[in-house]
């Protein structure tokens, strides 16, 4: 981050900070940043390009070198955001130990949730910052009534490329092809085993066969990539994760396994150990790595460490959020399905967009941006990260704080 901001540098094409600006994000509560910006009312819409094209924008971080119709957004740390990850729903038809606690969720009141005017207005201030793709997850995101049409919304979204939507699978059977139809391009599924009492136990309740039922669908209908997330869970033995393995040489599917992260109100807060997805390797010998040339578009800018089964379909995957984590590359903001925007999963901040206009939206991505967490302090050992792991509140230093969130409440 330039120091200065050159007296004779133009506006900023992104953000449109000028010369003489000096305030920074840094710090600013979320209340105080909205106090700011509806202040000082709304911003030009002559964004020029930056004169240095060697520096990055001192306020938003913008590369002097990206060009209008290429919008990069660098966070303060030079990664390069360009990935949202929307929750459209906290509720679910199953209750997965992992990330649910066990009473469910409670209905929030309508008013406190986003509409779906302000999903898409969301995304679009978070497209005219160099955000390219979305995922719509949840929460189960198949349970939200008018799905079909954000996502239809979101496509139409000018500079968004990519389309992803994560799911349990249950309702893939009659919603699959409206799904594909509206503009989703890829699909996760979420299946951490493939024995019924476990499935059972897991999702406290939920039928296997429906998940399996969703997948099966999902294969005949066409979407680009199918990937399967399967957590580690304290009790996954070896015989499981070659079962699940198994799935990559019959279908073309990925099967990534995820390190169980602790949240509030799950079985890893309470101290259970976790299985590092490196144990995979050891259930799977002949798992070679997969070389960069065997590499397809979808296994690019991947967070997983990929691996192959002689003669399979599909990669096997390993996600290590805890044992490996991939925070130097994250480009990554979720935002809640009650309108605040995250920067990093496991820190407590937040920026509220609820009631927002389009240019107070834009202005709290670019102050999220520049919030950014190094990286997840359940690694880096910020202070924080106990209040997040207890399920405290941590406060931003104004109007927006937040208790930490069960993973349905954020968004996986
Ligand atoms: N309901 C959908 C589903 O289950 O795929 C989407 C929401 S779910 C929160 C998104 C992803 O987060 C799932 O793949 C789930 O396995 C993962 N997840 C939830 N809690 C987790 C935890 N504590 N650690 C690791 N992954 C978790
Ligand atoms: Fe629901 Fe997905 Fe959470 Fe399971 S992981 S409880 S399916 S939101």
């Amino acid at each position: 981050m330039p120091a200065d901001f050159p007296e004779n540098r133009r506006k900023c094409f992104m953000c449109a900070g000028q010369p003489g600006e000096r305030e920074t994000y840094a710090g600013k509560s979320a209340g105080k940043l909205l106090q700011m910006f509806r202040a000082r009312g709304s911003r030009e819409k002559e964004k020029p390009l930056p004169a240095n094209p060697q520096e990055n924008c001192f306020r938003c971080f913008a590369s002097g070198s990206s060009r209008e119709k290429e919008r990069i957004m660098q966070d303060p740390k030079g990664r390069t955001i360009s990935y949202l990850r929307l929750s459209v729903t906290e509720l679910c038809n199953l209750r997965c130990r992992y990330c649910m606690p066990p009473e469910g969720v409670v209905k929030r009141r309508h008013e406190d949730m986003l509409t779906q005017e302000e999903m898409l207005c969301a995304v679009r201030a978070a497209a005219s910052l160099g955000v390219y793709k979305v995922r719509v997850t949840g929460g189960e995101p198949l349970v939200k009534k008018n799905i079909l049409s954000i996502c239809r919304g979101i496509r139409e979204v000018e500079g968004i490329r990519e389309l992803c939507l994560t799911t349990n699978g249950i309702l893939l059977p009659q919603m699959a092809e409206d799904l594909r139809e509206a503009g989703v391009d890829r699909i996760n599924l979420s299946l951490d085993t493939l024995d019924a009492d476990r499935y059972r136990l897991i999702t406290r309740g939920g039928e296997l066969q429906d998940a399996l039922r969703g997948l099966k669908t999902a294969l005949r209908t066409g979407f680009d990539r199918i990937k399967i997330n399967a957590v580690l869970l304290p009790d996954t033995g070896t015989e499981e994760v070659q079962k699940l393995a198994s799935l990559t040489m019959q279908y073309p599917v990925d099967v990534r396994f995820i390190e169980m992260m602790p949240m509030p109100g799950n079985d890893g807060a309470r101290g259970q150990s976790f299985i590092p997805a490196s144990k995979v390797l050891d259930a799977l010998p002949a798992a070679e790595p997969l070389e960069q040339s065997e590499m397809k578009s979808w296994d690019r800018g991947t967070v997983a460490r990929l691996y192959r089964l002689p003669g399979s379909r599909g990669n096997i995957g390993l996600i290590s959020p805890l044992s490996a984590h991939f925070c130097a590359s994250c480009s990554r903001l979720r935002l809640t399905a009650d309108g605040h925007i995250r920067p990093c999963l496991h820190d407590s901040r937040e920026y509220r967009i609820k009631g927002c206009t389009f240019e107070e939206m834009r202005e709290m991505f670019i102050a999220s941006i520049n919030n950014k967490p190094a990286g997840n302090p359940m690694i880096f050992g910020e202070d924080r990260a106990g209040a997040e792991m207890t399920g405290k509140v941590f406060s931003t230093g104004g109007g927006i704080a937040t208790a930490g969130r069960s993973m349905n409440r954020i968004g996986g």
